[in-house]
C-alpha cells in the first residue's frame, strides 16, 4: 500500500513538473514572437523581436530648424539654419537609446533620418544599412567600413534572425511637388558637415521579415507601385504628412497594392522641429484625422494604430 502510494505521488509530482517546463516555454515563446515597437518621431522607429534590436532613420535631437512656423515660441533652445553645422543632441539620444542595438535602416540621407546616425553609430556599434550618399556622410564621421552595408534598392539580404528586402523609392513631392534633387555624395566629405550636407542622396522602403512579422517601412509620403505591389506585409508604417495629398489615391492605392495590411501604422506626421513632450495635437487634427477617415474607406478592416512618441507598440 504504501510503496503503490509513493509511485503514485511520484507520478504526480512527475506530470505536474513536466506541465509546467510545457507551460514555461510556451510563455516564453509566445513572448519572442511579441514584435515592440516605439516611435521617435518624423520617420524614426526602435523594432525589438526577442534578442534583435534595429533601428529605423532615429532621429532624436528634433532641432528647431530655421524659422518655420511649425517651431513652438515656448522652445528656449537655438535655431538652427541651413549653413549652420549640425550638432546632435547627445544627452537626448543617451537617455533614449540605452539598450544595445544591432542594426540601423536608413530610407534616405536629410538630417531628420540620418543626421543622428553618426552618433548613434558610433555609441551601439550597430551596422548600418543604407545608401552609398549615407554612407559617405557616416564614413565622413569615422564609421568605419565593416559597419556600412551600402544598398541602391532591390537587394534581399539574409540575416541571422531576420531578413530586408530594400525597396527603390521615391521622396516626398515637397513644396507642391517642386521637389527634385538628383544629388548624391559620390566623393569623399569632410567634417564639419552643415545642415545642407544632409541631401536626400536616393529614397528606399525596407520589407523587414521578423520570425513572426512582416514589417513595411516608409521614410516618405511617395512609393514606387511596381515595387510595393503583392509585398503582403502585416504590419505597414506608411508615411502620412501633408505631401500623401499630392499623390494619385495614396492611401488607397497603398493599401491595395499591399493587400490590406493587418495593422497600419502613421508614421512622420509629426511636428519633429519641436522637443518630446509638446503638443501634437495640431499634427493629430490636421493629418492624422484625415488619414484616419481615408483609412475608414481605404482598408476598413486594417487596425490602425496612432503612436505616442517613446511608447512601445506590443504586437502579438
Ligand atoms: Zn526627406
Amino acid at each position: 500500500m504504501k510503496i503503490s502510494n509513493t509511485k503514485s505521488t511520484k507520478r504526480v509530482v512527475l506530470k505536474s513538473f513536466f506541465l509546467l517546463i510545457f507551460l514555461l516555454s510556451f510563455t516564453q515563446n509566445s513572448k519572442a514572437q511579441e514584435l515592440k515597437l516605439k516611435y521617435f518621431g518624423g520617420a524614426g522607429w526602435e523594432m525589438i523581436e526577442g534578442d534583435l534590436n534595429i533601428l529605423v532613420d532615429p532621429y532624436i535631437s528634433r532641432l528647431k530648424l530655421g524659422d518655420s512656423p511649425a517651431n513652438s515660441k515656448k522652445d528656449p533652445r537655438k535655431n538652427f539654419y541651413p549653413k549652420d553645422v549640425y550638432v546632435s543632441d547627445t544627452v537626448m539620444i543617451d537617455k533614449v537609446i540605452t539598450k544595445k542595438v544591432d542594426f540601423i535602416l536608413v530610407h534616405h540621407s536629410h538630417l531628420d533620418h540620418l543626421a543622428d546616425v553618426p552618433y548613434i553609430a558610433k555609441k551601439t556599434g550597430a551596422t548600418v544599412i543604407a545608401t552609398e550618399t549615407s554612407c559617405k556622410i557616416l564614413k565622413a564621421y569615422g564609421i568605419p567600413e565593416k559597419q556600412l552595408l551600402r544598398v541602391r534598392g532591390g537587394e534581399d539580404y539574409q540575416f541571422d534572425q531576420f531578413s530586408v528586402r530594400v525597396i527603390p523609392s521615391i521622396h516626398s513631392a515637397l513644396n507642391d511637388k517642386h521637389y527634385y534633387d538628383s544629388r548624391m555624395h559620390t566623393d569623399e566629405i569632410e567634417l564639419p558637415l552643415k545642415l545642407e550636407d544632409f541631401i536626400e542622396g536616393k529614397s528606399l522602403m525596407f520589407l523587414i521579415r521578423f520570425k513572426n512579422h512582416k514589417v513595411l517601412t516608409a521614410g516618405s509620403m511617395n512609393f514606387l507601385e511596381r515595387e510595393v505591389e503583392g509585398l503582403k506585409p502585416d504590419v505597414i508604417l506608411p508615411g502620412v504628412n501633408f505631401s500623401r495629398l499630392e499623390i494619385y489615391k495614396y492611401t488607397e492605392r497603398l493599401m491595395a497594392l499591399t493587400n490590406f495590411p493587418k495593422i497600419v501604422i502613421p508614421t512622420h506626421w509629426d511636428n519633429f522641429r519641436v522637443p518630446y513632450g509638446f503638443s501634437q495635437e495640431d499634427a493629430i487634427e490636421k493629418k492624422i484625422k484625415p488619414f484616419l477617415k481615408e483609412m475608414e474607406l481605404a482598408s476598413p478592416k486594417s487596425k490602425v494604430i496612432v503612436p505616442v512618441h517613446l511608447e512601445t507598440i506590443t504586437i502579438k
